[in-house]
This record gives structure tokens, C-alpha cells and sequence, in this order.
């Protein structure tokens, strides 16, 4: 909970301030707050649909009870939000849990370099092994070798094996191993990291299908989830981003990093509600217990409160 609210400190700071100045001396909501609003939104990176989608709602709130006061908008956007949210994140855990028909649970993680997506990887299994799960990793981003050293870090820092082969070699016969292993050694998940090249689509396309048609000569319905790893703090490229990959495979949950990093967290918001996929997990520090999984209830109240 501390985390979250520091994480999302510069968010609130930036966002609170515009806001307070845009209400500064109205008693009411009216058609300047709400401009105000709109423009306070879309520079928060919630994206300008999603933005004009929270307008709307909160217009029909005003229309219906006639008088809305300023001071009423704080808790009225957070109703609002939430609802929202909760058209794409339905759950409210605090904790990943494994379904039980579901082992080993194939965790296949996307996105492009830099994004934190080793790292992400590296805390994911951290929080695995504290609950008492066992891990094992898949360093099938091949394509550079200090992908496969970084994961390696990760690896030995919580301790759990890792399945790697030279760099160049087929990603897809990494996965094959690491599931394969995964299985073998009797583990709860397996976490397969995989290359985020963008710049030759087909390319990223075929590799990933090919990715998965092999995990699933191992496990059928592997992967179990596929993970997109976004920087909560590149605003657009990270639509750009979510745009790219959801057209390459198919992306079953979102994580968004590095949201202690900027005042523009209203990213998640959009993010999740353009693209109809839930964010599972946000990173809030570079710390291992700085990946929190997302709390829809948790993140508006400490971003409203
Ligand atoms: P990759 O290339 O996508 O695998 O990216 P890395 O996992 O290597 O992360 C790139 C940088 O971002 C590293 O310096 C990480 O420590 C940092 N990073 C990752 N997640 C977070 C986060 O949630 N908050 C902050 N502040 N930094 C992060």
C-alpha cells in the first residue's frame, strides 16, 4: 500500500495540482471545469477516448442531479474510474493465484527492450517462490546476449534455474526446453521471456506463433497467459506499443512499469480500457517487491484519496 502510494506520487502531484487550479473558486461543475478536466486527462496519458468515455459519464452525472459540486468531483472521477476499470480488470486480488487445473502455469512475457520486461520477469518470480511456488525460467529472447546474461542475474539473484542456449538460437527450441524442464522438475510456472523486435513485424509475428505452436507439443493449452510488458512512463509509444502486439498475438494481461517514474499514471487507465485487456501487474521501483499486482479498488483509492 506504501508502495503503491509512492509509486503513484508524481501522478497525484501533477494531477491534483491542475485540477485544483481548474476548480480554484467554482462552487460547481460546469462546462469550463469540465473542458478543464478533459485537457487535465489527456495530458495524464489516459488517452483521448477513454478520456472523452470519462467526460461523458461525468456529464450524465451532472445532468442528473442538476447541481454537482467541486468539491463532490474528487469522489465522483473515482467512481467513475473505477467503473471503468472494472469493465476489463474483474478481479481484486492481491495475489497471483495459480488455477489449479492449470500446472505448470506458462507464463509467456512480451514486449520490447527497455521496457522492464527482464526485470519484471525477475520480480514475477521472486513473488512466485515466496508463495511457495516453483519456478522455472525460459530465456528465449535470443536475439541478444545480454538478454540472456540479465535474465541469468535474475536468476541466480531468487535462485531458481533457467533454461538458455547460445544466443541465435531458435527461440522456439528454448521454449521447448523450458517447458519441457518446467514439467519435468515438477514446477508450478514456468516464466518464458521472448524478443521484442517491432521493427519487422511479420518477423515478430511468426517467431512468436512459432513460439507457442512449439510449447504446445509440450502442454496444449500453453501459454496460459500471454503478458505484455509496457513503460507506464513513455505514455503513446505505449499505446503504440499495446497496438503492435495485440496485433502480432494474442495478449491476455498488461503489466506497466516504471509508474514511480512519471506524472502521467493515468496511462493504466487508458491502456487497459482501449485494448479490452486487463492489467495484471504494475511496476512501482526497481526493487524486488516493486511489482505489485494490480488492484483496481487499491489503485483509485490511493490515487483519490
Ligand atoms: P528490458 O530491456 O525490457 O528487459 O528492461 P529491464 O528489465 O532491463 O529494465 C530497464 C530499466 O528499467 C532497468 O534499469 C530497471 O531497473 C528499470 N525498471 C524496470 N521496472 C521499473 C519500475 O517499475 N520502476 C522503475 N523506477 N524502474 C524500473
Amino acid at each position: 500500500k506504501e508502495t503503491l502510494d509512492k509509486g503513484l506520487e508524481k501522478s497525484k502531484t501533477s494531477f491534483f495540482g491542475k485540477l485544483n487550479k481548474a476548480v480554484a473558486g467554482k462552487s460547481k461543475v460546469d462546462e469550463d471545469v469540465l473542458d478543464n478536466l478533459e485537457e487535465i486527462l489527456v495530458s495524464s496519458d489516459v488517452g483521448v477516448n477513454t478520456t472523452l468515455k470519462i467526460i461523458d459519464r461525468i456529464e450524465a452525472r451532472v445532468a442528473q442531479d442538476k447541481y454537482l459540486g467541486t468539491s463532490e468531483l474528487n469522489q465522483i472521477l473515482r467512481e467513475e474510474i473505477a467503473g471503468l476499470l472494472s469493465e476489463t480488470n474483474s478481479g481484486e486480488d492481491t495475489e497471483f493465484v495459480i488455477p489449479k487445473d492449470k500446472k505448470p502455469y506458462v507464463l509467456m512475457v512480451v514486449g520490447v527492450n527497455g521496457v522492464g520486461k527482464t526485470t519484471t520477469i525477475g520480480k514475477l518470480a521472486y513473488q512466485f517462490k515466496k508463495q511457495g511456488l516453483k519456478v522455472v525460467l525460459g530465456a528465449a529472447d535470443t536475439f541478444r546476449a545480454a538478454a540472456i546474461e540479465q535474465l541469468q542475474v535474475w536468476a541466480d539473484r531468487v535462485d531458481v534455474p533457467m533454461i538458455r542456449q547460445n544466443m541465435g538460437s531458435d527461440p522456439a527450441s528454448v521454449a521447448f526446453d523450458s517447458v519441457k524442464a518446467g514439467v519435468d522438475q515438477d514446477a508450478d510456472v514456468i516464466i518464458i521471456d521472448t524478443a521484442g523486435r517491432l521493427h519487422n513485424k511479420i518477423n515478430l509475428m511468426n517467431e512468436l506463433s512459432k513460439v507457442k505452436r512449439v510449447m504446445q507439443k509440450v502442454i496444449d493449452d500453453a501459454p496460459h497467459d500471454v503478458l505484455l510488458v509496457l513503460d507506464g512512463s513513455t505514455g503513446q509509444n505505449a499505446f503504440e506499443q499495446a497496438k503492435q502486439f495485440t496485433a502480432a498475438t494474442e495478449v491476455t494481461s498488461l503489466a506497466v512499469t516504471k509508474l514511480d517514474g512519471t506524472a502521467k499514471g493515468g496511462v493504466v487507465i487508458g491502456i487497459s480500457d482501449q485494448f479490452k485487456i486487463p492489467v495484471k501487474y504494475i511496476g512501482v521501483g526497481e526493487g524486488l517487491e516493486d511489482l505489485q499486482v494490480f488492484n483496481k479498488i487499491e489503485f483509485v483509492d490511493s490515487f483519490f484519496k
